[in-house]
């Protein structure tokens, strides 16, 4: 009623539902764990530039609350956007296995 999910007759999710399985949540859960941690370590080291994301004609200033006050322009020299590409869910979880693996070695 509230999540669109749907389930195939062996019991996996369709295609279309707005879920992952157990084990790509928690891999997403992980990344998303270790980049605040790692958020965090640059903070206390001192890098506080603004940086935020562009994907196509979406950025990450869109609805930010502090859009008025933060100080990034494009306009001013030295301030751009870190430009992301689209990936699928399967790119994006692929890539933070692949993550995983490198952090690993
Ligand atoms: S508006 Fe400023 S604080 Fe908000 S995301 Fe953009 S750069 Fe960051």
């Amino acid at each position: 009623m509230v999540v669109p999910v749907k389930y195939n007759k062996n019991g996996s999710l369709s295609k279309g539902s707005k879920a992952v399985p157990q084990e790509e949540f928690e891999i997403m859960m992980r990344h998303a764990v270790g980049k605040v941690a790692e958020v965090h370590r640059r903070i206390l080291k001192g890098e506080t530039g603004a940086s935020p994301y562009r994907k196509g004609q979406e950025t990450g200033c869109d609805y930010c609350g502090y859009r008025h006050v933060c100080g990034f322009d494009v306009k001013i020299p030295g301030y751009d956007y870190r430009e992301i590409d689209k990936m699928s869910m399967e790119e994006a979880i692929q890539a933070m296995r692949a993550a995983e693996e490198e952090n690993r070695l």
